[in-house]
């Protein structure tokens, strides 16, 4: 494979903004990076770049998707109309909208045929971004998308350890419980409390012992309180967060993953979503800003999770997801991070999420800095994966 050069270029490399740097990208890793004034030897004879005035970062990771949907207005219609082939179908086609979009691997929370895909894409059969599947997501009988096809009901500690087994077994990467109620299923309160503790606690010690993260939606504030006190890796949605709590994930470690993005497509299109959405999704939106606040205070640790597929949520939105967080005021250098080294550190990737010597070449090439504007993130003008370039512009 040939050696690519990008000469004097800002980089953001996962943590941190450097400037009048240069990567030298060799086969599917980076081969050397540092000050482009002190470039080695071996870059002469790669195929330049000119960074100049551009900025580089990693490639960015979404750590919340559901290839499955395409974020049409009634989720649950689209659900009820998707078998397997369908299903598989949808994700090979909405997976290679990420990579246009600058994200270079995604983590599906809840989809059928996705950890299929996840091999497929791996093994090059298909193009998309790297893939941590969780399979189908862990729902309480009953409980928030039992509908959907994607979830699978179970009940009681012993029959939660083997689903989790069976989703591990079946090629899960990850994996998902659903812990609360949700906005997007008819007849259940999006708050209400799912599983047990001594249930979420039996999904996150099985998970954990296989190696596997896990992630609860939780919107509700026991439920929150009740994933994390389990040992969840990261709470999705995380709405309705004490301070206690919040505390709590600052010092665990536990990640959050905010989903504005779901949450705006719905607000936002107030006549097309079905009623019973847009009056959860609306009950909840002011817990959702404090608890972005607070979360911001005590120092959460965040990841970028659009939940796209959900309503006027489609899939490559993570640049907009960050904005969103930037608005509800995240810095753009913490949102980046999210975006990056954060993600790779929750879906215990190694060595993507990071522009260093020895990291996976997953890149993007910007016209402008992000860390400067935010806004920048949603035209990328090339994007590198493993050291092809699979989007944008050919590199000059
Ligand atoms: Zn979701």
């Amino acid at each position: 494979m040939a050696r690519t050069y990008i000469a004097d270029v800002t980089v953001f490399d996962g943590a941190r903004v450097r400037r009048r740097q240069g990567v030298l990208v060799d086969g599917d890793r980076i081969a050397w990076t540092g000050a482009h004034a002190r470039a080695p030897r071996e870059v002469r004879g790669a195929r330049p770049v000119d960074g100049s005035g551009r900025t580089l970062t990693p490639g960015l990771i979404d750590c919340h998707v559901h290839l499955n949907f395409d974020g049409g207005p009634d989720f649950a219609g689209e659900a009820a109309q998707m078998g397997l082939a369908l299903a598989s179908i949808k994700a090979t086609a909405n997976a290679r909208k990420h990579l246009a979009a600058g994200v270079t691997t995604v983590r599906d929370l809840g989809g059928l045929g996705t950890c299929e895909l996840a091999g497929a894409i791996e093994r090059g059969v298909v193009p998309g971004p790297r893939l941590v599947a969780a399979g189908r997501a862990l729902t309480v009988t009953g409980g928030h998308g039992h509908n959907v096809g994607f979830a699978r009901e179970v009940d009681g500690a012993d029959a939660v350890r083997r689903a989790v087994r069976e989703e591990i077994k079946a090629g899960a990467k990850a994996i998902k419980v659903v812990a609360t109620g949700g906005v997007l299923t008819p007849g259940i309160g999006a708050t209400f409390t799912a599983f047990t503790p001594e249930e979420i606690g039996a999904a996150v010690d099985e998970a954990h012992s296989w190696g596997r993260g896990v992630a609860a939606h939780a919107i509700g504030s026991e439920g929150v309180t009740g994933s994390v006190r389990a040992g969840v890796d990261s709470v999705e949605h995380c709405v309705q967060l004490t301070k206690a709590t919040a505390t709590a994930m600052a010092e665990r470690g536990t990640f959050r993953g905010p989903t504005l993005s779901a949450a705006f497509g719905m607000i936002e299109h107030p006549a097309e979503v079905p009623d019973y959405a847009l009056e959860k999704i609306s009950s909840v939106i002011e817990d959702a800003e404090r608890s972005q606040a607070l979360s911001l205070r005590v120092g959460v640790r965040h990841v970028c999770s659009t939940d796209a597929g959900t309503p006027f949520n489609p899939h490559g939105g993570a640049a907009l997801e960050l904005a969103r967080l930037v608005g509800w005021g995240m810095r753009p250098l913490d949102a980046m991070v999210a975006a990056t080294s954060n993600g790779a550190e929750l879906l215990r990737v190694p060595d993507i999420g990071v522009v260093r010597a020895g990291a996976v070449a997953d890149l993007v090439l910007y016209d402008a800095n992000p860390v400067d504007d935010i806004d920048a993130l949603t035209s990328p003008r090339t994007v590198w994966q493993g050291g092809s370039v699979v989007a944008g512009r050919a590199p000059r």
